[in-house]
C-alpha cells in the first residue's frame, strides 16, 4: 500500500486524510520533518499560505519538504499548497520553488471568494470535474517543464511538473477522487 503523509499544520486536513484512504492508500499527519521518512508522497493543503509557510519555517520543514522532493517523491498541493509549491509568489513572498510558474494569489477577485465551476480535464475525459474554488490562486508564466492541466477563464488553475502535481481547487471538498487517483496512480 502507498503511504501519503498531509502536511498537518494548518488548514483541510482531515478531508485531505479521508480522500486518501477512500482512495485506497494509508495517510498520515507531517508535522515534523522526521515524519517525512518512509512516505511515498505528501500532500500541502489548502488554507493560508501566509500562516503554513510561518509554521512551516518555524519547524523547519522547507528544506526537508524540497530535499522530499528531489529524492523523486511526489508532491500534491491543493490551492495554498499550490501558492507554496510555485517557483515565485506574485508579491515575492518565499515559496519552494518546485513547479516552475508563478502563483497569483487570490487571483479570482473579491467578488468571486468561492464558487463552483465544471472543469473539462483532458486527462480524465468525461464527466467534467466539479470544482471547489475558495479565495482561489492560479498560476502564470509556466515554462516548458511544466503541463497545464486545466483551465478556466484562461487561467491555468491545474497542472503539473514530474512529480509534483498543483490543483487552485479543492477536489478533497467533493466525493470525485480522480484527481486523488491520478496522483497515486501517475506520479507516486
Ligand atoms: N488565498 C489563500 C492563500 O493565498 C489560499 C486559499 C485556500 O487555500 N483555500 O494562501
Amino acid at each position: 500500500m502507498k503511504i501519503i503523509g498531509v502536511l498537518a499544520l494548518q488548514g483541510a486536513v482531515d478531508e485531505h486524510i479521508q480522500m486518501i484512504e477512500s482512495a485506497g492508500a494509508l495517510a498520515f499527519k507531517v508535522k515534523h520533518s522526521n515524519d517525512l521518512a518512509g512516505l511515498d508522497g505528501l500532500v500541502l493543503p489548502g488554507g493560508e499560505s501566509t500562516t503554513m509557510r510561518k509554521i512551516m519555517k518555524h519547524y523547519d520543514l522547507m528544506e526537508p519538504i524540497r530535499a522530499f522532493a528531489s529524492e523523486g517523491k511526489a508532491i500534491f498541493g491543493t490551492c495554498a499548497g499550490l501558492v507554496l509549491l510555485s517557483k515565485e509568489i506574485e508579491g515575492g513572498e518565499e515559496s519552494l520553488g518546485l513547479i516552475d510558474a508563478t502563483a497569483i494569489r487570490n487571483g479570482f477577485g473579491r467578488q468571486k471568494e468561492s464558487f463552483e465551476a465544471e472543469l473539462n480535464v483532458e486527462a480524465f475525459g468525461e464527466p467534467n470535474f466539479e470544482a471547489i474554488f475558495i479565495r482561489a490562486p492560479y498560476l502564470i508564466e509556466p515554462s516548458g517543464e511544466v503541463t497545464v492541466l486545466a483551465i478556466i477563464d484562461g487561467k491555468i488553475v491545474a497542472a503539473k511538473q514530474a512529480n509534483i502535481l498543483v490543483t487552485a481547487f479543492h477536489p478533497e471538498l467533493t466525493n470525485d477522487n480522480r484527481w486523488m487517483n491520478y496522483f497515486l496512480e501517475k506520479m507516486v
